[in-house]
């Protein structure tokens, strides 16, 4: 069910860090990537109620709308409650094709926490592989969704025990590239283990999904998914109501992405390459909403209405409507005409969004994808957070 709210109970929420996440989903090519954002955004997107009020919600549960808008957002942010108390999760766009590896190296350092998302008939794949090293260099966490379990039953025809093998071993190649590719300190704190509830199996088009917790309590078997395949479709809504797709995910979200602030602390001195010890990069890594101005614009689009919107995170102080800014790529400054966060896939107008969050800002019109904003009276001394550099043909990095 979509969520519908005040802008205000959301900025509230956004204020507290410890209650927001900010996270991508990548994929091998037609593993389920777009499946899985659209079952998410139906599910829990948001929605202001103001918007709610007007003929547009009609279209917003409009799915193949749904599904273009889906592909083309900056940002979908979704609501989700984990025992009694309230999230906002930023489901950044990451670019799903390997051209545009500079984009999503960029999109990599607005996200905390990737959900990494396997066909389960094909496995761990190229693009699987590339994905997960290049965000893990930046430093974000993996979490896994094994995608289309249903093949394993409708195609494969697996019993219930070769389906848990080959899931085990799917989980043991994914740990395989995580070990091989993080950084040593999370080599193994980043590990995935099923019995903690970091893995989740389901099937993003039939909208069902579960983590072995979540599984256990439920009193949830591999054999009753085989049962109700077995059975057919119409059996399928069973498995949904057991076990929502959303909940087995947003649950793995909230409980092992870190928080913004979390973040920040062990991510700024991987992802930023300006002087660690400066009064910048201590703001930056207690992501001080009091501190001066620091956004990193990961996307900027023309919005027929609004103009040029820039999106990005805001990693330091708080950016405010008609506040001057400095744009360290373009060496200028522009005025902030309208902040806005993300309600679903709207834009709902703020008065300041701070930092840990992500911010729509329409007036920075000389802003380019990868500029850096900052306080006025620190233009002199902020280094940027992107200058392009190709390190070798498949992987670009950012300097
Ligand atoms: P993307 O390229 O990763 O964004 O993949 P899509 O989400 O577009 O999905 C690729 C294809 O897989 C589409 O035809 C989906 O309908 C299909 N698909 C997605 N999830 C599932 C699933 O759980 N089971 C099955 N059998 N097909 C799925």
């Amino acid at each position: 069910m979509v969520r519908y709210k005040q802008t205000s109970e959301v900025l509230k929420i956004m204020k507290n860090v410890e209650q927001v996440r900010n996270v991508g989903i990548t994929a091998h090519v037609d593993h389920g990537k777009t499946t899985l954002s659209d079952s998410l955004l139906g599910a829990a997107g948001l929605i202001s109620e103001k918007i709610a009020g007007q003929a547009l919600a009609l279209d917003y549960l409009d799915v193949e709308q749904k599904r273009q808008m889906t592909v083309k957002a900056a940002n979908v942010s979704l609501y989700h409650e984990y025992k009694g108390k309230p999230y906002v999760i930023n489901l950044i766009d990451t670019p799903g094709h390997v051209d545009f590896q500079a984009k999503t190296t960029r999109a990599l350092r607005v996200i905390d926490g990737a959900i990494v998302v396997v066909d389960a008939v094909e496995g761990v794949m190229t693009q699987t592989e590339m994905y997960l090293r290049v965000a893990l260099e930046e430093r974000v966490r993996p979490i896994l969704f094994i995608n289309k379990i249903d093949r394993l039953i409708k195609e494969l025809r697996l019993s219930p025990n070769e389906i848990q093998q080959r899931l085990i071993q799917i989980i043991k190649d994914v740990n395989a590239l995580i070990a091989s590719y993080a950084d040593k300190e999370f080599q193994q704190a980043w590990q995935l283990d099923p019995a903690k509830g970091q893995v989740a199996f389901g099937s993003a088009r039939d909208r069902w999904g579960f983590t072995i917790p979540m599984a256990q309590q439920r009193g949830i078997k591999f054999s009753d998914v085989v049962d109700v395949y077995t059975r057919g479709k119409e059996a399928v809504p069973e498995l949904q109501k057991a076990a929502p797709l959303h909940e087995a995910v947003l649950d793995m979200v909230v409980k092992f992405v870190p928080n913004p602030r979390d973040a920040q602390k062990y991510r700024i001195p991987k992802i930023w390459h300006g002087d660690v010890n400066s009064e910048l990069a201590k703001y930056m890594m207690d992501a001080d909403p009091n501190g001066p101005l620091i956004m990193l614009v990961n996307d900027v689009r023309v919005d027929p209405h609004a103009g040029l919107v820039a999106t990005g995170r805001v990693y330091s102080g708080t950016v405010r409507a008609g506040e001057e800014v400095w744009l360290v790529n373009a060496r200028m400054p522009q005025k902030v005409l309208q902040v806005s966060l993300y309600m679903g896939l709207y834009r709902e107008l703020a008065d300041e969004i701070t930092a840990g969050n992500i911010a729509a800002v329409l007036g920075i019109d000389k802003a380019r994808s990868g500029e850096t904003l900052v306080s006025m009276n620190y233009k002199d001394v902020m280094t940027p957070f992107e200058k392009l550099r190709m390190i070798t043909e498949s992987v670009v990095t950012v300097a």
